[in-house]
């Protein structure tokens, strides 16, 4: 049984060498085309199975005991038909020539172990091969072989067990481990030729050198940057043979600094000129490579082309200071604030226009915290300390919409706070200094107020002139006709005043107009009552909300006045000036007024008093017409 124990390992020896040498060699082979290499692998597995045939132990005559099963199996599980074909018949043809026996049973055998690898070959077409199916082949093939074998066989000297048991266990365990000896071989070099793949096509450049700077390997990018077909070109040469002098000295000063300190350089941009004469900018990556003894032993490197990002770049970095240096030299304030209430940006004018809150006011910052600080220090008189957070969240509403405000600060300045939305809900705050603006308006709406007032006032008396006397008076008509409350007025007029200009000079005439309307004025006691010249010495009052009885006391105390100043007036009789009064009234029935009727009715009843003798007053209401009321 040693023997057969030692030809047992040899075999497996065999079977292992053939499976090793083609999965060591078959990486190379890859540029070899698939039929051709397909024969290649099916022409060594024959060698194989024809060496462990050669090995075989001849349990009886005619019945060999050896691993050839598992080669067959194998070559068919992999090569699919054209290995099979191949092995079945080198290995028929060798058992044939060796005679015996079992020539026939031999044959059966070798057929029964191609078809079952072949079976699996094409159960598993489509799917990827797996340990699963090395198994089913090494159980499938093994032991359909061995039994068709034995079966085959004149006559069954050997028994059952004996012959088919062990020979199917192992060359079971022969396929498996040679199967698996191949998938293993099979997918590292698969996945070798992906890596491979992937970096000879890649856009970037890539490239290994040894210590001397000599190419060992460099992909297709690096051969058309080089100006060369293709990458085999590049192996063994320097950058000398594919660069300018000045510029392959530099790269291998640089290249022996990285071999030298084992410092990688990373991601370095520089400008490089290609075969083509075109510059370009590359990012390049180099790295030492160490030998298993941690000695540098070359380099590698990747390049990228990085222009059009540069330009990109440089695009960016050019218009963003254009356009800070647009937003700083402007002369407004400017400010983004983004939907959520943070600062984007802002320019120096936007922060100093806020003396207190400016150090707050950088990017990032949140507006709510800015805007609470402008209530703390009591920057903005439009915001007192009692504004609180209503204020905060409002005026940031007022902000992240499209408004426009002017706030007044602590200090008296005036800002013109104007926001503006865009699409993505960013807003836009543009705050302008408008104290100048502000000022002049104020000004200019005090100048017009002093106009009105002029052009309101009579110049002699500074009482209301004619004009003021017509607006008021139709204003109070308006009311009273609203509300039916009672009105009168009094036109006066200075009795025999020509002849006292006459006797005593008009100069004089004015001094004693102007008395006379000092008089008027202190007998007017109400604040709604209004006292105007209605022309040359002729004054008249407006009484809201008194009734007959009432203007004629108010008229009679005027008269009382003028006659007891005792202004002197020798061209009259009396000897002093004196004046008459006429009233009119509408009273609470009379809703239907009109200022005409009114001013009509008081000058018949001054006429009346006049007529009467001077110095008195008469007076009606409206509708009765008719002048009452008599001096003392
Ligand atoms: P009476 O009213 O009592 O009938 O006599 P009267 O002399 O006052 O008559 P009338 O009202 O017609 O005279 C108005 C005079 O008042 C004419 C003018 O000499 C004088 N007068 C009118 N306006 C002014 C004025 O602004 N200044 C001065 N000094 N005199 C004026
Ligand atoms: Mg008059
Ligand atoms: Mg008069």
């Amino acid at each position: 049984m040693g023997t057969v124990g030692q030809m047992l390992a040899g075999n497996l020896a065999v079977v292992a060498l053939f499976v090793l040498v083609w999965s060591r060699t078959s990486y190379w082979l890859k540029l070899v085309p698939r039929p051709w290499r397909d024969m290649l692998f099916a022409a060594t597995i024959s060698l194989g199975t024809l060496a462990t045939m050669s090995m075989g132990v001849e349990f009886q005559p005619g019945l060999y005991f050896d691993l050839r099963h598992a080669l067959l199996a194998v070559a068919a599980l992999f090569g699919g038909w054209p290995a099979a074909v191949m092995t079945t018949v080198i290995a028929s043809i060798y058992r044939a020539s060796m005679g015996g026996g079992g020539v026939a049973a031999g044959l059966v055998g070798i057929g029964l172990a191609s078809s079952m690898g072949l079976l699996v070959h094409y159960f598993a077409r489509r799917r990827s091969q797996s340990m699963g199916l090395v198994i089913a082949t090494a159980v499938l093939a093994s032991t359909a072989a061995s039994l068709g074998q034995y079966l085959a066989l004149p006559s069954q000297a050997l028994s059952f067990v004996d012959a088919v048991v062990p020979n199917s266990i192992i060359n079971a365990l022969a396929t498996a481990i040679t199967g698996i000896f191949y998938l293993r071989a099979y997918r590292l070099s698969a996945e070798r030729e992906l890596m491979a793949t992937a970096l000879f096509h890649a856009p970037d450049y890539a490239f290994v050198k040894d210590a001397d700077g000599r190419f060992v390997a460099a992909n297709d990018a690096i051969a058309r940057f080089a100006g060369l077909e293709s990458a085999r070109g590049l192996i063994g040469r320097t950058c000398m043979s594919v660069m300018s002098s000045e510029a392959a000295a530099k790269t291998q000063l640089e290249e022996r600094a990285i071999m030298n300190s084992g410092q990688p350089v990373v991601d370095q941009e520089e400008q490089k000129v290609d075969a083509s004469g075109q510059s370009h900018w590359y990012s390049t990556t180099k790295v030492p490579l160490r030998g298993p003894d941690g000695k540098i032993i070359g380099m590698a490197g990747v390049m990228r082309d990085v222009t059009a990002d540069k330009i990109l770049r440089q695009e960016l970095l050019a218009s963003r200071d254009t356009l800070s240096y647009a937003l700083s030299e402007m002369n407004g304030g400017i400010a983004m604030i983004d939907a959520d209430g943070h600062l984007i940006f802002c320019n120096d004018r936007y922060r100093n226009s806020f003396p207190y809150t400016g150090h707050l006011r950088i990017p990032g910052a949140d507006m709510r915290d800015i805007l609470a600080a402008v209530i703390e220090t009591g920057e903005q008189l439009t915001a007192p300390k009692s504004a609180g957070a209503g204020w905060v969240q409002a005026t940031l509403g007022n902000l992240l919409s499209e408004h426009e405000e002017e706030i007044n600060l602590f200090d008296g300045t005036w800002l013109q706070v104007r926001s503006h939305t865009t699409s993505n809900g960013t807003s836009m705050v543009l705050v302008s200094d408008v104290t100048r603006f502000k000022q002049a308006q104020k000004e200019l709406n005090s100048a017009t107020d002093q106009l009105k007032q002029l052009a309101r006032t009579d110049g002699l008396t500074d009482l209301l002139n004619r004009r003021a006397f017509d607006e008021a008076l139709e204003n109070e008509i308006r009311r009273g006709s609203r509300s039916g409350a009672p009105l009168s007025l009094l036109m006066i007029d200075v009795d025999l005043f020509k002849a006292f200009n006459d006797h005593y000079g008009h100069p004089a005439g004015d001094e004693c107009l102007r008395q006379v309307s000092q008089l008027l004025r202190e007998s007017l006691k109400r604040p709604a009552d209004l006292a105007a010249r209605y022309g040359g010495e002729e004054f008249a009052a407006i009484l809201p909300d008194t009734d007959e009885d009432g203007a004629y006391l108010v008229a009679d105390a005027f008269r009382r006045a003028v006659s007891q100043a005792r202004i002197p007036h020798e061209a009259s009789e009396r000897g002093y000036v004196t004046a008459s009064v006429g009233v009119a009234t509408y009273m609470p029935d009379n809703v239907e007024r009109s200022a005409l009727e009114l001013a009509q009715t008081a000058d018949g009843a001054l006429y009346s008093a006049k007529a009467a003798g001077r110095d008195r007053v008469f007076g009606t209401q409206v509708a009765r017409k008719e002048a009452r009321y008599a001096p003392y």
